[in-house]
């Protein structure tokens, strides 16, 4: 296996959880030199530095500072998510019902429900514990499974092969166990992960996920099965090619919003001032002039990466025979005429061109005319800043379920395209 998809598979294992993805980001850039911003406090940036912000525990936006002057060379930003829809559990309602103790879960984003039924789950997130030190925030990924939301019996719903609406209120809580006990027993896992007292856990914010890991498979392990695919697999692909970026001409930005399954107007999500305010610095570290911001949003590019959906052997009539993307056969162009995305002409060949630059092949999506279009971060963005944008994303199958699968050959290919842009 080689060493980029190894690399994805470890940050698709250690990401559990939005916080963890976030954490795993930053660790990273800590490790390849780039250096922690508090947005607190006034920044000081040196030409070709490399530097960070995180926003409440999760949006982390990271840059490398272009040789060249802002107001004429502009920033090259490429654009991605890292949550992934999942079930949050809901503390208060952790509760013995006839011996069964079992936790009501809230649907964060929209995922294929069904898939999250009769497996083994694990939970992670972020805890707040007050002990004599004051307030803190720790993260927990108890990893091993914990939890299974079953199916009833065929024999007790005959009809469910013919389609079933799970209630999302009382047939989504989780199982955690039939052994009678006594306290909470899902605090005291926590306590023990963090070594604090049960009684110093305050809050908790906690999800359901899969713990199995990602694999390849395939005869020839040519595609990847994992959970949250969307949009860590893209997140996963910018993450690397800022890393490898070395003194860029034009400042190199990658942004990793979270939110974007909810509808990204949260303060950490892309509707909203995160990355405008970090641009603002940006500039003005170089420049007194405001001038100078506007002109430099005038030279710059958004690149909106974000997964799509391959061709579908079993439903072939659900897509446009003109303009279905395949698994492995390189990057899609998504492109929609209500701006569902926000590729244009212009931005679609530059996409083009970084393709043909890195020799990888490229390929182009329009959704069914008589279907409606997904969307994505793009379109908000490029409305807020004025960006030229483009929306592209690798194709996988089953976007939203627990599992979803994409081709390993695109995920270099899309690497060595953004490899390209960031020069
Ligand atoms: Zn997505």
């Amino acid at each position: 296996m080689n060493i980029q998809i190894q690399d994805l598979l470890n940050f698709l294992d250690g990401s559990s959880s939005r916080f963890h993805a976030s954490l795993q980001i930053r660790s990273r850039l800590e490790a390849a030199g780039f250096k922690y911003l508090d947005e607190a406090e006034a920044f000081n940036l040196k030409k070709g530095g490399k530097y960070y912000i995180c926003r409440q525990d999760t949006a982390v936006i990271a840059f490398v500072v272009g040789l060249d002057p802002l107001a004429k060379s502009g920033f090259n930003i490429a654009a991605s998510h890292i949550d992934s829809p999942s079930l949050k559990l809901k503390p208060q309602s952790i509760k013995v019902d006839h011996g069964t103790l079992t936790c009501g879960v809230e649907v964060y984003g929209g995922p294929i429900i069904s898939t999250w039924i009769d497996r083994e789950l694990s939970m992670a997130g972020k805890v707040l514990i007050q002990d004599k030190k004051g307030c803190r925030s720790e993260y927990v990924d108890i990893k091993t499974p914990l939890a299974i939301i079953p199916n009833a019996a065929i024999h007790l719903n005959r009809e469910i092969n013919k389609g079933f609406e799970y209630n999302k209120q009382s047939q989504l809580p989780a199982i955690l166990s039939v052994k009678e006990s006594s306290g909470n027993p899902i605090w005291s896992l926590i306590a023990t992960q963090i070594g604090c007292k049960e009684s110093d856990i305050v809050e908790v914010e906690l999800y359901l996920y899969d713990p199995q890991p990602a694999s390849l498979i395939g005869i020839e392990g040519e595609m990847v099965s994992s959970q949250g695919l969307d949009n860590l697999a893209m997140t996963h692909a910018i993450l690397s090619a800022l890393i490898a970026t070395k003194k860029p001409r034009q400042t190199a930005v990658g942004v990793f919003y979270d939110h974007e399954e909810i509808g990204s107007q949260t303060p950490q999500g892309a509707n909203s001032s995160l990355l405008t305010e970090l641009l603002e610095r940006l500039c003005l570290c170089q420049s007194s002039s405001r001038e100078d911001f506007y002109l430099a949003l005038r030279h710059s590019f958004l690149i909106s990466a974000d997964m799509a959906h391959a061709y579908h052997p079993s439903y072939k009539e659900k897509y446009d025979p003109d303009y279905t993307p395949y698994m492995n056969k390189g990057p899609v162009i998504k492109l929609n005429a209500n701006h569902r995305y926000a590729s244009t002409t212009e931005s679609a060949l530059r996409f083009v061109q970084l393709c043909k630059e890195a020799k990888v092949p490229y390929q182009k999506f329009i959704i069914r005319s008589d279907m409606p279009c997904g969307s994505t971060v793009g379109p908000i963005v490029a409305a807020q800043l004025g960006l030229n944008t483009v929306d592209i994303g690798n194709a996988i199958w089953a976007m939203h379920s627990i599992r979803e699968t994409g081709g390993i050959l695109d995920h270099g290919y899309l690497i060595s395209a953004l490899e390209k842009y960031f020069v």
